[in-house]
């Protein structure tokens, strides 16, 4: 632009609108002194774990879950049976990694093909289901807040295939009467593909009951479901949210309240 009014105005002109430019553009501060974010160092690719997850399943065992041992282990995966396991530890916001795969030998139809699930907290179900090729009501399908709503596509990749979900999840908030005060947000990408965009909890998801608001503690297991489908998992790893520190050391604005009139230099000023 600058490059273009140069040919058609005389120098002092040009001069005038670059320093004018630079004047009264003064930088705004937040007045917020912030902590450096701390160093991650991110896995060798993007599903592997960075440096400061907590590796819940890596192929090895389920050690970190309780009932971890009515799951089969093998070849790098555990497959669920008797039960759903419980992650010992607790959490609260947080971002999960986990991979699955339907079976490959199709089974079963609807709900019941390649069904598990993830309870957030042990109460709010991220589906886990075949649902390539496979019609089931679409709040039940894979990528769903269970019975409260469908995923934004589906994204699924053939029984057999590796599924990757990444997860976002902030808990709710409850005041001292047990109401809620800020409801909880799944967000959901499956294989790159965006399921859940922030989605706000009804409450914890039921096959029975209407969803409504439960108090309960600010951090809670993570479960997985046990449903009679073979789902096989691997590369379980959560990082635990915590929010950018800073400290306020002044207001938050510098900008005067009338720009200043500027005589105008014909010389550059640096940015
Ligand atoms: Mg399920």
């Amino acid at each position: 632009m600058l490059k273009l009014l140069c040919i058609k105005m005389p120098l002092f002109a040009v001069a005038l609108l670059a320093t004018a430019k630079f004047a009264f553009a003064q930088e705004w501060k937040s007045g917020v002194e912030w902590q450096e974010p701390p160093l991650v160092t991110p896995g060798a690719t993007n599903d592997a774990a960075p440096s400061d997850a907590i590796v819940l399943f890596d192929g090895k065992n389920l050690d970190q879950w309780d009932a971890g041992e009515n799951w089969q282990v093998a070849d790098g995966v555990a497959i669920p049976q008797k039960s759903q396991i419980v992650s010992k530890q607790h959490f609260g916001d947080m971002q999960l990694h986990l991979e699955w795969s339907s079976p490959k030998e199709v089974r079963g139809e609807g709900q019941g093909r390649g069904n598990s699930g993830i309870y957030l907290m042990g109460l709010y179900e991220v589906q886990i289901l075949d649902s390539f090729e496979n019609p089931t009501y679409f709040d039940g399908q894979a990528g769903s807040i269970y019975k409260q709503t469908p995923p934004l596509a589906n994204a699924m990749r053939k029984p057999g295939e590796w599924n990757y979900y990444d997860i976002v999840f902030t808990v709710p908030k409850f005041k001292g009467n047990g109401d809620i005060d800020q409801p909880g947000h799944v967000t959901l990408i499956q294989n790159g593909v965006l399921m859940l965009n922030h989605f706000e909890m009804m409450g914890p998801t039921s096959y029975v009951e209407a969803p409504h608001h439960k108090p309960h503690a600010e951090t809670g297991p993570i479960s997985l479901q046990f449903h009679g489908d073979a789902v096989r998992f691997r590369n379980i790893w959560v990082r635990e949210i915590k929010p950018p520190v800073g400290r306020r050391t002044g207001p938050p604005f510098n900008l005067p309240s009338k720009p200043k009139k500027v005589e105008p230099e014909p010389t550059s000023t640096d940015e």
